[in-house]
């Protein structure tokens, strides 16, 4: 599969390096092996700047000592910086030398409510206002390392300036996890959305968008798919409304306690029984369930909540449907009533195809040949957004130590998310390659 990917692009960049000697494989491959030495060079500050990161972490929408750190190292950089882009993000702007297209790249800079163990030297013990609550805050998804990956990649491809046909802009967003300041449901957006909803893709919209994630996985290896990569995440309540009574005399009540637990056991059947599975995957989770307050009281209403992962939008709203007919036609049969609201999350992250496929090569020499095809992931992710602005490429990258089995390390959100700091040359590098490749090789097309 790799090698069939793999010779059409070699094909097509000889014949364009043919007709056009300045440009394509001759530029690239001197770009390429310009970012390999300069992110070797920069390794020891790019791994002081994830510790600093991860040792001062930051929730969603208050970001603020992050993005002064990025800011400033871009400043000093020369790039164009605007700040306070969606409450706390930075952009910026990097203006080759040459003429030619845009790409953009994406950090997040935001952490999570997750208290860290002791034991690295750089532990965080940070506290902060999650929701008006305070909480410890650790970087337990790794956008410490994105943040000093990007970091990185912006001094390398800045000292490649003169030599960079075209504009690179870089995205450090805020709150990719959600916000911090303001609930779910408050009809207060953030992240990526508040960042292009801001004007960032106003002047110049990209001509691609490429992003990476640290993932359990061997480390420095890099997984890549091709189309739907993460999932749509949405959110949805059930109130079940009975009849309240005496627990000894159900007959006297309508009992919404038996009718979730039909409820629950009919959503199974949606997934089950009619998504077409050959097709794409969905899950749908019941996460809480609560109702009742003594033993021989039925009460009179359960509320449940949970939450649907998809990878298709035909099917997305299939589910969406499935569960409000399930939902309110077993409380119809019980003499209940459900009420169903469904809160729309994340969309689907869809890599481009033929952006994957064109990419693939880059990938497979930034990485040292450590590739492989990715499954798909049942997390979300808000680059979703930035991948319907332009066709987006977004790739997970291993950081599970040497000798340790990747499906048995602690996964993101864990407090014992641990990253093995040698990939990070490896991200670095697969972000300035992926950049410099698309800007030096003409179109594909
Ligand atoms: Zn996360
Ligand atoms: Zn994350």
């Amino acid at each position: 599969m790799r090698h069939l990917l793999y010779l059409p692009t070699i094909t097509m960049g000889l014949v364009l390096s043919i007709a056009s000697p300045n440009s394509g494989i001759a530029d690239t491959a001197f770009l390429e092996k310009a970012v390999r030495d300069k992110v070797s060079s920069i390794e020891g500050r790019l791994i002081a700047w994830r510790r600093d990161i991860h040792q001062h972490p930051e929730l969603g929408d208050q970001e603020t000592r992050t993005s002064g750190l990025v800011a400033d190292h871009l400043r000093s950089l020369g790039l164009e910086v605007r700040t306070g882009v969606a409450r706390t993000g930075v952009f910026a702007v990097l203006k080759g030398a040459k003429p030619g297209p845009t790409v953009a790249l994406r950090a997040d800079m935001d952490a999570l409510p997750v208290k860290e163990p002791k034991g690295l030297p750089f532990a965080s013990q940070a506290k902060a206002q999650y929701l008006g609550k305070e909480v410890d805050v650790m970087h337990a998804c790794g956008h410490d390392t994105h943040t000093a990956i990007l970091m990185a990649v912006a001094e390398v491809l800045t000292s490649l300036k003169d030599q960079l046909p075209g504009t690179v802009q870089f995205i450090f967003q805020p709150a990719e996890e959600g916000s911090s300041l303001y609930p779910p449901g408050s009809g207060q957006i953030s992240g990526a959305e508040l960042m292009v909803k801001e004007g960032i893709f106003a002047k110049i919209k990209p001509d691609a968008v490429f992003g990476l994630h640290v993932l359990p996985g061997k480390s420095g290896e890099i997984a890549y798919r091709p189309g739907a990569i993460l999932a749509s995440s949405d959110g949805f309540e059930i109130k079940v409304t009975g009849k309240q009574g005496h627990g000894g005399m159900p007959w006297q009540t309508i009992d919404p306690i038996t009718t979730s637990a039909q409820i629950v056991n009919g959503l199974q059947t949606i997934v089950s029984r009619k998504v077409d599975l050959t097709a794409s995957p969905a899950v749908v989770t019941i996460g809480t369930i609560n109702g009742g307050t003594r033993a021989n009281i039925v009460p009179e209403t359960v509320e449940m909540t949970g939450t649907i992962r998809t990878y298709d939008e035909g099917i997305r709203t299939q589910v969406h449907d499935d569960i409000a007919t399930v939902a309110g036609k077993i409380a119809e049969s019980a003499g209940a009533k459900a009420e169903v609201s469904i809160s729309h999350g994340y969309d689907t992250t869809v890599n481009n195809e033929e952006l994957t496929g064109r990419m693939l090569p880059v990938l497979e020499r930034a990485a040292d040949g450590r590739i492989r095809r990715s499954l798909p992931v049942g997390a979300s992710e808000d680059f979703s957004v930035f991948a319907q602005e332009a066709p987006g490429l977004f790739v997970f990258l291993g950081i599970t130590p040497e000798g340790q089995d990747p499906t048995k390390a602690a996964p993101n959100h864990s407090p014992n998310f641990f990253v093995d700091e040698g990939a990070l040359v490896v991200g670095a590098r697969t972000m300035a390659s992926l950049a410099v490749n698309y800007l030096a090789t003409p179109s594909g097309k």
